[in-house]
């Protein structure tokens, strides 16, 4: 049974790992919540106290973490996997942070032989339980080679993009079209609601046409509920939103449509709506119409 190790215990990591110990590897898992290790233990893995711990069980390791600064502080920082990882070893950061921050850290991995491959992911929680992620893969093609079994465990379609921090910028042109996409929903929702057409009907003559989208199905039910429990919270994209802009700056890429959106969520967040489903968009509208685009229960 091959060993692997698993850093970042949440919302998509605890999924991934069950996915992991279902098709046979053995699992050395861990998380600053304890409790999320202990509840992996149980299920089968091999508890760590330590990323330090977990790189000196296992040659093979991914992180899911939520951005750039915890990715660099576990693979990195003073108890982290460089101080015991052996040469040789791969890292395989599934978590979306900036592409810069991934071929940095890379680079700092390098030094000790180790290779990465950075992995982000996109299908949410419900995807990670049902192992159907869609990975985006930066790196060593033959790197990609070894480590293609092991994402296959976890998603349904493992796509190499290019060298290490393309995975990222996929994942945020992902996120940038995702972002748009749903502003869009909630603007063209909130003219049919003050010119007053019933959304709900409006949304069933459109979801076959044109305007279908997979944002449209996901996105569409919570807005005509009322019902903004995550799914994939706004904090996270506003995170994503601020790893776009910042590249988009580094490569002189122009995003007026991104920029407009954060300044969307932003003003969400202000409004105590950053743990919501990004779905909260919708709040927004109703703000500036006086009109909410669905009643809570329908
Ligand atoms: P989460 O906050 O639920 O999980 C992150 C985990 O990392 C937590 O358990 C936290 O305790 C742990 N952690 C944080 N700092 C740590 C450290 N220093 N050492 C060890 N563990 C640490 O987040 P999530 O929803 O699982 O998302 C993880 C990543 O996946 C993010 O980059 C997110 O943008 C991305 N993502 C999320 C979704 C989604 O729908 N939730 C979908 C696609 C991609």
């Amino acid at each position: 049974m091959e060993k692997l190790g698993f850093i970042g215990l949440g919302v998509m990591g605890k999924p991934m790992c069950r996915n992991l110990i279902r098709a046979g590897y053995s699992l050395v898992v861990y998380d600053i919540v304890k409790d999320a290790v202990q509840e992996l233990a149980s299920e089968g893995a091999q508890a760590a106290n330590s990323p330090a711990m977990v790189a000196e069980l296992c040659d093979k390791i991914i992180t899911m973490l939520p951005n750039s600064p915890q990715v660099r502080e576990v693979l990195l920082g003073p108890d982290g996997v460089i101080t015991k990882v052996r040469p040789g070893s791969i890292i395989i950061d599934t978590s979306s942070i900036a592409p810069l921050a991934a071929r940095e850290i890379a680079a700092e991995l390098a030094k000790k032989q180790v290779r990465m491959l950075d992995a982000p992911v996109s299908g949410g929680q419900a995807g990670a339980v049902k192992g159907t992620l869609s990975i985006m893969v930066g790196g060593d093609a033959a790197v990609f080679e070894q480590c293609r079994q092991i994402l296959g465990s976890v998603g349904s379609s493992v796509i190499r993009v290019g060298e290490i921090g393309a995975g990222n910028t996929a994942k945020l042109t992902n996120q940038t079209i995702v972002a748009i996409n749903i502003a869009a929903i909630a603007e063209g929702m909130t003219l049919a609601v003050k010119a007053g057409v019933d959304p709900s009907a409006v949304f069933e003559a459109i979801r076959g046409g044109s305007a279908g989208s997979k944002m449209l199905e996901a996105k569409t039910p919570l807005m005509l509920a009322q019902k903004f429990d995550p799914g994939f919270r706004l904090a996270l994209h506003i995170k994503d939103l601020a790893n776009v802009l910042e590249t988009g700056k580094e490569v002189g890429a122009p995003l007026p449509l991104a920029s407009m959106v954060m300044e969307m969520m932003q003003e969400l967040k202000a409004d105590n709506y950053a743990d919501c489903d990004n779905s909260v968009l919708a709040k927004y509208y109703e703000k500036l119409s006086g009109k909410p685009i669905g009643l809570p229960g329908e």
